[in-house]
């Protein structure tokens, strides 16, 4: 294991997918002394790796897709790039739409969507009800499909830029803890960690949904509030055919794809309270289970062989924050709302770009600063499941 170096260029809290991919951005372009702590065993033990797997392009703002342009490319190429497959499975997202609102707002995604260059189909309802097949949707009106939208393996991403940062020379060390910022003269000096101090003027908070804590003590509130999503795996249906896309009842929050033999459902409970239990909520798995049978009648018959609670890392306006804040040397790179693993690949780029250039260059996220939001100057993005 490494030891724990006195000092470091730049310090990353945080070892799941942002954390990973930014040390492998930095270290890769040559940045020194780079050091990320995990205060997990394992790195990607967070959100991570309780994460569906879903990559896409269909989301409804600008940013969120340029973001998905540049980001499943990288995962396409992360193998050739990092050593590691990322067994993606171009298997693409179906958005079935019941609801006359929905449709109108979807069918403007889609525009969007085209005029940034990705190609997205629109789909009648009848088309819909062939491809999600054999679930039923006989409501529905219309929908988006994109085959270039898929699954990937989050554990996979992680290790491989975690082992490609590391032959880059950076540190990445796992049961240690950040547990308070020293801060003079709103400069960042200091990491205390649960195993000793480090030297530092750059902190860059990749710490999932539990980025908020160590903003307190010096002063900075960090709007990333943790929110319990759950999914569970079905036991095999040799019934599903093969090419059974990732499919979304958006109306219901409700999404199904195929997972090793069996099928993986996840369905957002919108009552659900900001809080850090990870438990899985079996009553509100019973109401799932009622509501994904109606769609997927297969599932009657069927067990279920894992489930799995983890958090979603919300901010305000459902975007993520990424760069400096207030306080000197103090960086963010959270708040990715239930979408962070397909951006991984590109934000820790921009991360990197953002420590070493002064700015992001492959793609502008100036919009996405921390002041947005004492500035009023909030993304929605509709398309969050
Ligand atoms: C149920 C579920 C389904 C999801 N499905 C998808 C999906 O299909 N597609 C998609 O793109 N995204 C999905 N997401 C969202 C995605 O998982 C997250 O946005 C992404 O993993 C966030 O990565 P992260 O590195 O910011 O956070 P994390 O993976 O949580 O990493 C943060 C790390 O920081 C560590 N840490 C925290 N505090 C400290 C500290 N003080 N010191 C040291 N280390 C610390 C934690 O242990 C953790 O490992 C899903 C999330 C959930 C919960």
């Amino acid at each position: 294991m490494s030891k724990l170096p006195k000092t470091a260029s730049v310090v990353i809290l945080g070892g799941g997918v942002m954390g990973a991919s930014t040390a492998y951005h930095l270290a890769s372009r040559g940045f020194k002394d780079v050091l990320l702590l995990e205060r997990e065993p394992f790195f990607g033990m967070g959100a991570t790796s309780r994460c569906a797997g879903g990559i896409r392009h269909q989301f409804k703002t600008e940013v969120n897709i340029r973001l998905s342009q540049a980001s499943l490319p990288m995962i396409d190429a992360f193998e050739e790039e990092t050593g590691q497959s990322a067994l993606v499975q171009k298997c693409g997202y179906l958005f079935a739409l019941t609801l006359e609102k929905d449709v109108e707002v979807f069918r403007k995604t889609v525009e969007l969507q085209h005029v940034l260059g990705v190609q997205t189909e629109w789909l009648s309802g009848d088309e819909v009800r062939q491809l999600a097949a054999p679930c039923v949707f006989p409501d529905a009106l219309a929908g988006s499909f994109n085959a270039e939208d898929g699954l990937a393996d989050p554990n996979s991403i992680v290790m491989g830029y975690i082992n490609a940062a590391r032959r880059y020379g950076a540190v990445c060390i796992t049961n240690c803890s950040a547990i308070g910022i020293d801060v003079s003269n709103n400069q960042v000096r200091k990491v205390q960690t649960s195993l000793g101090t480090i030297e530092t003027k750059t902190v860059v908070n990749a710490c999932g949904p539990w980025s908020a804590s160590l903003g307190n003590e010096i002063g900075l509130e960090i709007p990333v509030f943790p929110l319990r999503r759950q999914w569970f795996v079905s036991e095999a249906l040799p019934q599903l055919p093969p090419t059974f896309p990732f499919v979304i009842d958006f109306a219901q929050s409700l999404y199904f794809h195929r997972e090793g033999s069996g099928l993986l459902s996840g369905m957002s409970n919108h009552n659900e309270k900001f809080g850090e239990d990870q438990n899985v909520n079996s009553e509100w798995e019973l109401e799932h289970i009622e509501a994904a049978i109606q769609r997927m009648p297969l599932l009657e018959n069927s067990g279920i062989q894992a489930r799995q609670a983890g958090l979603y890392e919300m901010t305000p306006d459902a975007h993520p924050i990424i760069g400096p804040t207030p306080v000197e040397g103090f960086h963010l790179l959270s708040g990715f709302s239930g979408h962070g693993f397909m951006q991984g690949p590109i934000c820790g780029k921009l991360m990197a770009e953002i420590l070493i250039d002064g700015e992001a260059t492959t793609i502008d996220v100036s919009m996405l600063d921390y002041n947005r939001f004492a500035e009023k100057r909030l993304i929605p993005e509709y398309n969050v499941v």
